[in-house]
Protein backbone atom coordinates (compact mmCIF):
# COMPACT_ATOMS: atom_id res chain seq x y z
CA UNK A 1 0.00 0.00 0.00
CA UNK A 2 1.23 3.52 -0.88
CA UNK A 3 1.41 5.79 1.94
CA UNK A 4 2.65 8.78 0.13
CA UNK A 5 2.90 9.40 -3.55
CA UNK A 6 6.00 11.49 -5.13
CA UNK A 7 5.80 15.11 -6.82
CA UNK A 8 7.98 16.36 -8.59
CA UNK A 9 10.71 17.89 -6.61
CA UNK A 10 9.84 21.70 -6.24
CA UNK A 11 13.73 22.50 -7.39
CA UNK A 12 13.58 20.59 -10.50
CA UNK A 13 9.64 22.41 -11.25
CA UNK A 14 11.23 25.63 -10.66
CA UNK A 15 13.89 24.59 -13.29
CA UNK A 16 11.86 23.32 -15.59
CA UNK A 17 9.55 26.75 -15.62
CA UNK A 18 12.78 28.54 -16.34
CA UNK A 19 14.28 26.57 -18.79
CA UNK A 20 12.21 27.56 -21.79
CA UNK A 21 12.19 31.35 -20.35
CA UNK A 22 15.57 32.24 -19.46
CA UNK A 23 19.27 31.31 -20.51
CA UNK A 24 20.76 28.76 -17.94
CA UNK A 25 24.25 28.80 -17.43
CA UNK A 26 25.91 25.99 -18.14
CA UNK A 27 26.51 24.96 -14.61
CA UNK A 28 22.39 25.73 -14.25
CA UNK A 29 21.98 23.82 -17.41
CA UNK A 30 23.90 20.46 -15.13
CA UNK A 31 22.01 21.05 -11.80
CA UNK A 32 18.63 20.63 -14.09
CA UNK A 33 19.65 18.08 -16.16
CA UNK A 34 20.80 15.77 -12.79
CA UNK A 35 17.61 16.99 -11.06
CA UNK A 36 15.76 15.35 -14.45
CA UNK A 37 17.77 12.66 -14.37
CA UNK A 38 17.25 11.87 -10.69
CA UNK A 39 13.48 12.02 -10.82
CA UNK A 40 13.17 9.88 -13.37
CA UNK A 41 15.44 7.04 -12.34
CA UNK A 42 12.96 7.62 -9.04
CA UNK A 43 9.97 6.83 -11.16
CA UNK A 44 11.43 4.08 -12.62
CA UNK A 45 11.98 2.53 -9.35
CA UNK A 46 8.71 3.06 -8.42
CA UNK A 47 7.41 1.41 -12.04
CA UNK A 48 9.54 -2.02 -11.44
CA UNK A 49 7.96 -1.83 -7.47
CA UNK A 50 4.47 -1.95 -8.31
CA UNK A 51 5.22 -4.60 -11.09
CA UNK A 52 7.19 -6.86 -9.30
CA UNK A 53 6.64 -6.51 -5.75
CA UNK A 54 3.81 -9.11 -4.57
CA UNK A 55 4.00 -9.17 -0.98
CA UNK A 56 2.74 -7.41 1.72
CA UNK A 57 4.03 -4.03 2.47
CA UNK A 58 3.80 0.04 3.20
CA UNK A 59 5.51 2.42 0.56
CA UNK A 60 6.54 6.25 1.08
CA UNK A 61 8.00 7.62 -1.48
CA UNK A 62 10.25 10.42 -1.09
CA UNK A 63 10.67 11.44 2.43
CA UNK A 64 12.52 14.73 3.73
CA UNK A 65 13.11 14.16 7.59
CA UNK A 66 15.19 16.28 10.62
CA UNK A 67 16.41 14.77 13.35
CA UNK A 68 18.75 16.37 15.75
CA UNK A 69 18.80 19.72 13.34
CA UNK A 70 19.69 17.21 10.64
CA UNK A 71 17.90 17.24 7.35
CA UNK A 72 17.73 13.57 5.25
CA UNK A 73 15.84 12.63 2.74
CA UNK A 74 14.82 9.04 1.95
CA UNK A 75 13.67 8.53 -1.58
CA UNK A 76 12.17 5.46 -1.21
CA UNK A 77 10.97 3.45 1.74
CA UNK A 78 9.16 0.71 2.62
CA UNK A 79 7.75 -1.15 5.60
CA UNK A 80 7.99 -4.82 5.33
CA UNK A 81 6.23 -7.02 8.20
CA UNK A 82 9.83 -7.56 9.63
CA UNK A 83 12.14 -5.11 8.72
CA UNK A 84 12.39 -1.56 7.25
CA UNK A 85 14.33 -0.90 3.74
CA UNK A 86 15.66 2.36 2.49
CA UNK A 87 16.65 2.62 -1.66
CA UNK A 88 19.21 5.71 -2.60
CA UNK A 89 18.41 5.56 -6.34
CA UNK A 90 20.49 6.92 -8.84
CA UNK A 91 20.44 7.06 -12.00
CA UNK A 92 24.38 6.96 -12.89
CA UNK A 93 24.72 6.56 -16.94
CA UNK A 94 28.50 5.15 -17.91
CA UNK A 95 31.28 3.82 -16.36
CA UNK A 96 32.02 4.24 -12.99
CA UNK A 97 35.11 2.85 -10.31
CA UNK A 98 34.83 2.48 -6.54
CA UNK A 99 38.05 2.65 -4.62
CA UNK A 100 37.58 0.67 -1.88
CA UNK A 101 41.25 1.71 -0.27
CA UNK A 102 39.79 5.90 -0.70
CA UNK A 103 36.47 4.69 0.10
CA UNK A 104 35.29 7.11 -3.31
CA UNK A 105 33.86 6.71 -6.08
CA UNK A 106 34.42 8.30 -9.29
CA UNK A 107 33.23 8.80 -12.76
CA UNK A 108 34.78 8.05 -16.65
CA UNK A 109 37.45 6.55 -14.07
CA UNK A 110 38.84 9.83 -12.71
CA UNK A 111 35.93 12.19 -12.17
CA UNK A 112 35.14 12.32 -8.27
CA UNK A 113 31.82 12.15 -7.08
CA UNK A 114 30.47 11.75 -3.70
CA UNK A 115 30.09 8.62 -2.72
CA UNK A 116 26.44 7.57 -2.80
CA UNK A 117 26.99 5.06 0.44
CA UNK A 118 27.90 7.64 2.75
CA UNK A 119 24.48 9.90 1.92
CA UNK A 120 22.95 6.18 2.72
CA UNK A 121 24.25 5.60 5.82
CA UNK A 122 23.77 8.89 7.12
CA UNK A 123 19.83 8.35 6.24
CA UNK A 124 19.71 4.96 7.60
CA UNK A 125 21.47 6.54 11.25
CA UNK A 126 19.52 9.67 11.66
CA UNK A 127 16.67 7.40 10.57
CA UNK A 128 17.14 4.63 13.49
CA UNK A 129 17.72 7.29 15.70
CA UNK A 130 14.67 9.00 15.16
CA UNK A 131 12.63 6.07 15.40
CA UNK A 132 13.86 5.34 18.40
CA UNK A 133 13.42 8.52 20.10
CA UNK A 134 9.28 7.91 19.16
CA UNK A 135 9.46 4.53 20.81
CA UNK A 136 10.28 2.20 17.70
CA UNK A 137 12.89 -0.15 17.72
CA UNK A 138 13.14 -1.64 14.25
CA UNK A 139 15.27 -3.57 12.02
CA UNK A 140 16.44 -1.26 9.44
CA UNK A 141 18.44 -1.72 5.87
CA UNK A 142 19.83 0.72 3.03
CA UNK A 143 21.01 -0.20 -0.69
CA UNK A 144 22.25 2.50 -3.08
CA UNK A 145 20.44 1.13 -5.92
CA UNK A 146 21.44 1.49 -9.48
CA UNK A 147 18.46 1.99 -12.22
CA UNK A 148 20.28 2.63 -15.10
CA UNK A 149 20.28 -0.12 -17.41
CA UNK A 150 23.38 1.40 -18.91
CA UNK A 151 25.49 1.75 -15.84
CA UNK A 152 28.84 0.08 -14.99
CA UNK A 153 30.56 -0.23 -11.70
CA UNK A 154 34.44 -1.87 -11.62
CA UNK A 155 36.08 -2.96 -8.11
CA UNK A 156 32.63 -3.53 -6.69
CA UNK A 157 33.06 -5.96 -3.74
CA UNK A 158 30.03 -8.21 -2.19
CA UNK A 159 30.37 -6.56 1.26
CA UNK A 160 28.87 -3.10 -0.24
CA UNK A 161 25.12 -2.25 0.03
CA UNK A 162 24.76 -1.54 -3.56
CA UNK A 163 22.54 -2.83 -5.97
CA UNK A 164 23.54 -2.78 -9.30
CA UNK A 165 20.77 -3.04 -12.42
CA UNK A 166 21.23 -6.50 -12.95
CA UNK A 167 20.72 -7.22 -9.83
CA UNK A 168 17.10 -5.24 -9.54
CA UNK A 169 14.64 -8.16 -10.62
CA UNK A 170 16.53 -10.57 -8.34
CA UNK A 171 16.04 -8.25 -5.19
CA UNK A 172 12.35 -8.14 -5.69
CA UNK A 173 12.38 -11.94 -6.02
CA UNK A 174 13.97 -12.10 -3.03
CA UNK A 175 11.51 -9.96 -0.85
CA UNK A 176 8.75 -11.60 -2.65
CA UNK A 177 9.91 -14.78 -0.97
CA UNK A 178 11.79 -13.50 2.87
CA UNK A 179 8.22 -11.26 3.32
CA UNK A 180 5.55 -13.22 3.71
CA UNK A 181 3.98 -12.19 6.42
CA UNK A 182 1.17 -9.43 6.84
CA UNK A 183 1.69 -5.56 7.73
CA UNK A 184 0.67 -5.30 11.43
CA UNK A 185 -0.66 -2.36 13.22
CA UNK A 186 3.05 -1.48 14.57
CA UNK A 187 4.23 -1.05 11.01
CA UNK A 188 0.90 1.27 10.34
CA UNK A 189 1.82 3.23 13.21
CA UNK A 190 5.43 3.71 12.02
CA UNK A 191 4.43 4.91 8.55
CA UNK A 192 1.88 7.13 10.30
CA UNK A 193 4.42 8.84 12.36
CA UNK A 194 6.54 8.95 9.51
CA UNK A 195 4.32 10.51 7.48
CA UNK A 196 3.52 13.11 10.07
CA UNK A 197 7.47 13.86 10.24
CA UNK A 198 7.56 14.46 6.70
CA UNK A 199 8.61 18.44 5.96
CA UNK A 200 6.66 19.68 3.01
CA UNK A 201 7.97 22.81 2.95
CA UNK A 202 11.75 22.92 2.51
CA UNK A 203 13.57 25.92 0.75
CA UNK A 204 15.14 25.46 -2.57
CA UNK A 205 18.31 25.67 -3.38
CA UNK A 206 20.79 26.79 -5.72
CA UNK A 207 18.01 28.95 -7.41
CA UNK A 208 19.18 30.88 -10.31
CA UNK A 209 19.16 34.88 -10.32
CA UNK A 210 16.65 36.59 -12.31
CA UNK A 211 13.57 38.81 -12.08
CA UNK A 212 9.82 39.23 -13.96
CA UNK A 213 11.10 41.74 -16.33
CA UNK A 214 13.74 39.33 -18.06
CA UNK A 215 12.24 36.43 -18.19
CA UNK A 216 10.77 35.47 -22.17
CA UNK A 217 6.48 35.16 -21.46
CA UNK A 218 4.04 32.81 -23.01
CA UNK A 219 2.29 29.57 -22.92
CA UNK A 220 4.72 26.60 -22.57
CA UNK A 221 3.66 23.08 -23.92
CA UNK A 222 2.53 21.09 -21.31
CA UNK A 223 4.17 18.12 -23.09
CA UNK A 224 7.53 19.71 -24.59
CA UNK A 225 7.90 23.20 -22.72
CA UNK A 226 8.37 24.82 -25.70
CA UNK A 227 7.06 28.56 -26.24
CA UNK A 228 5.79 28.32 -29.60
CA UNK A 229 2.27 27.60 -28.57
CA UNK A 230 -0.54 29.11 -30.96
CA UNK A 231 -4.32 29.47 -29.76
CA UNK A 232 -7.00 28.59 -31.61
CA UNK A 233 -10.77 28.83 -29.82
CA UNK A 234 -10.53 26.81 -26.86
CA UNK A 235 -7.33 24.87 -27.13
CA UNK A 236 -3.21 25.82 -27.69
CA UNK A 237 -1.40 24.14 -30.07
CA UNK A 238 2.13 23.47 -29.98
CA UNK A 239 4.31 24.09 -32.90
CA UNK A 240 6.94 22.17 -32.22
CA UNK A 241 5.49 18.53 -30.89
CA UNK A 242 1.76 19.06 -32.02
CA UNK A 243 0.61 18.53 -28.71
CA UNK A 244 -2.82 20.56 -27.84
CA UNK A 245 -4.40 21.52 -24.38
CA UNK A 246 -7.26 23.57 -23.36
CA UNK A 247 -6.76 27.10 -22.73
CA UNK A 248 -8.29 27.16 -19.29
CA UNK A 249 -5.53 24.51 -17.97
CA UNK A 250 -2.73 25.87 -19.72
CA UNK A 251 -3.22 29.06 -18.14
CA UNK A 252 -4.02 27.73 -14.50
CA UNK A 253 -0.91 25.64 -15.61
CA UNK A 254 0.77 29.11 -16.36
CA UNK A 255 -0.10 30.60 -12.77
CA UNK A 256 1.22 27.46 -10.99
CA UNK A 257 4.61 28.28 -12.93
CA UNK A 258 4.91 32.04 -12.04
CA UNK A 259 3.96 31.18 -8.01
CA UNK A 260 6.35 28.61 -8.14
CA UNK A 261 9.11 31.17 -10.02
CA UNK A 262 7.97 34.61 -7.97
CA UNK A 263 6.99 32.48 -4.58
CA UNK A 264 6.66 36.40 -3.06
CA UNK A 265 4.87 37.94 -5.53
CA UNK A 266 0.87 38.41 -5.93
CA UNK A 267 -1.53 36.81 -8.67
CA UNK A 268 -3.00 39.66 -10.42
CA UNK A 269 -5.35 39.58 -13.59
CA UNK A 270 -2.44 41.97 -15.27
CA UNK A 271 0.38 40.01 -14.21
CA UNK A 272 -0.97 37.14 -15.33
CA UNK A 273 -1.92 38.54 -19.17
CA UNK A 274 1.04 40.14 -19.38
CA UNK A 275 3.13 36.31 -18.00
CA UNK A 276 1.06 35.18 -20.69
CA UNK A 277 2.79 36.79 -23.30
CA UNK A 278 -0.81 38.72 -23.68
CA UNK A 279 -2.07 35.79 -25.70
CA UNK A 280 -5.00 35.12 -23.47
CA UNK A 281 -7.39 38.38 -23.74
CA UNK A 282 -7.50 40.27 -20.05
CA UNK A 283 -11.23 39.45 -19.95
CA UNK A 284 -10.87 35.65 -21.05
CA UNK A 285 -7.49 35.59 -18.01
CA UNK A 286 -10.12 36.91 -15.43
CA UNK A 287 -13.02 34.42 -15.99
CA UNK A 288 -10.66 31.51 -15.23
CA UNK A 289 -8.68 33.11 -12.24
CA UNK A 290 -12.49 33.91 -11.24
CA UNK A 291 -13.10 29.85 -12.06
CA UNK A 292 -9.91 28.37 -10.25
CA UNK A 293 -9.06 30.99 -7.66
CA UNK A 294 -10.30 33.17 -5.14
CA UNK A 295 -9.94 36.71 -5.01
CA UNK A 296 -8.44 37.65 -1.60
CA UNK A 297 -8.73 41.72 -2.07
CA UNK A 298 -11.88 42.91 -3.17
CA UNK A 299 -10.60 46.47 -3.57
CA UNK A 300 -8.53 47.88 -6.75
CA UNK A 301 -5.52 45.60 -6.07
CA UNK A 302 -7.17 42.13 -6.04
CA UNK A 303 -4.94 39.32 -6.23
CA UNK A 304 -5.88 35.75 -6.44
CA UNK A 305 -5.01 32.67 -4.75
CA UNK A 306 -5.58 28.97 -5.44
CA UNK A 307 -9.23 27.81 -4.34
CA UNK A 308 -8.25 24.93 -1.73
CA UNK A 309 -10.65 21.51 -1.27
CA UNK A 310 -13.37 22.28 -4.39
CA UNK A 311 -10.63 22.20 -6.88
ZN1 LIG B 1 5.15 20.87 -27.50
Amino acid sequence: MELKKRTMPKELQLFSSLAPRFELSTKEKQTYSNLQKGYEGELMFDRIIADQLQCDYLIIKDLLLNFDSKDFQIDTLIIFPTIIQLFEVKNFEGEHVYDKEKDMFYKNMNYEIQNPEHQLSRAVTLLKRLLKQHGFQVNLQGTVTFINPEFTLYNLTPDKPFILPTQINSLMRKFNQNHSGKITNQNKGIGKKLISLHQSDYPIKNIPDYTFEELNKGITCHHCNSLSISLKGHYCYCRECGEKEKVQQAVVRSVQEFKILFPEEKVTKAKIFEWCGGMVSEQRTLRILKQHFQLLNRKRWGYYERKTASN
